[in-house]
């Protein structure tokens, strides 16, 4: 199968290499014969709903937040048509919070999000930094990144969390929770990139995106010694010296 993937504004929004999430994608959707075809949607660039399969969109400080705002705005009524018709969405710490309704930046200023995620965020004087763990009961597994970000996210009541935080600060500090996962949309704070040392979520993404191409939903499982082993080393960190709020 041929994939499709828009990635919003890789040159904006791309800190603690973000993009390499798309390199995971393509060389595990490869070692299942599927290849992937990367748009890169920049600064007034149309969306072709139902072309898509999969949006991207990584994070970035809130100068180039505020660069690109009012741009994702624009492109948000195409974005939710997307999403309705089934397409997947990732995005990581800044494309996180402005997937949301609002990010008041540090600065004070209110950022427009797009409200593709039931959440808003606030930014806080202190950043929180570090090693992050998750469990995602909903899937059996944890998630392990690292975390750099002033915004505390607030969810919806009734909004789903990616993952419990297990070590680390999370979407606030205090919820005990990270992330959001509404559908086939998912948001998280976590960089690393996230995907090389989590192969089961990249497997989900893929998987969710093949849905909309068509696809075979089954993915041959890989060996993943590697990713699993980074994986460790990664969960290991955030248990000894992963934020603590
Ligand atoms: N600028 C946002 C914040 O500080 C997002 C940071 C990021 O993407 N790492 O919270």
């Amino acid at each position: 199968m041929k994939l499709a993937v828009g990635h919003l504004y890789p040159d904006y929004l791309n800190i603690y290499a973000d993009r390499g999430n798309i390199a995971v994608l393509a060389q595990r959707a490869a070692a299942r014969g599927h290849e992937l075809d990367v748009r890169a949607i920049g600064m007034r660039d149309p969306v072709a709903v139902g072309e898509i399969d999969l949006f991207y969109v990584g994070g970035g400080q809130d100068r180039e937040q505020a660069l690109v705002a009012h741009d994702l705005v624009a492109k948000a009524h195409a974005l939710h048509q997307a999403v309705e018709q089934g397409a997947t969405f990732l995005a990581v710490c800044g494309g996180y919070q402005l997937l949301g309704r609002s990010y008041r930046d540090v600065a004070g200023d209110e950022l427009p999000g797009i409200g593709l995620l039931p959440l808003h965020t606030v930014a806080g004087e202190r950043r929180m930094i570090g090693d992050v763990l998750l469990d995602c009961a909903w899937a059996g597994e944890t998630l392990a990144g690292f975390e750099n970000h002033a915004g505390r996210t607030l969810l919806d009541d009734g909004a789903e969390p990616l993952g419990r935080v297990v070590s680390g600060f999370g979407n606030d500090g205090s919820s005990g929770y990270e992330g959001c996962r509404h559908g086939t949309v998912y948001g998280t704070y976590l960089h690393g990139p996230l995907l090389p040392r989590n192969p089961w979520f990249a497997d989900r993404i893929l998987a969710d995106a093949l849905v909309h191409a068509g696809g075979p939903t089954e993915l041959a499982p890989l060996p993943d010694d590697l990713e699993r082993a980074a994986h460790g080393v990664s969960a290991e960190r955030a248990r000894t010296r992963g934020g603590r709020s």
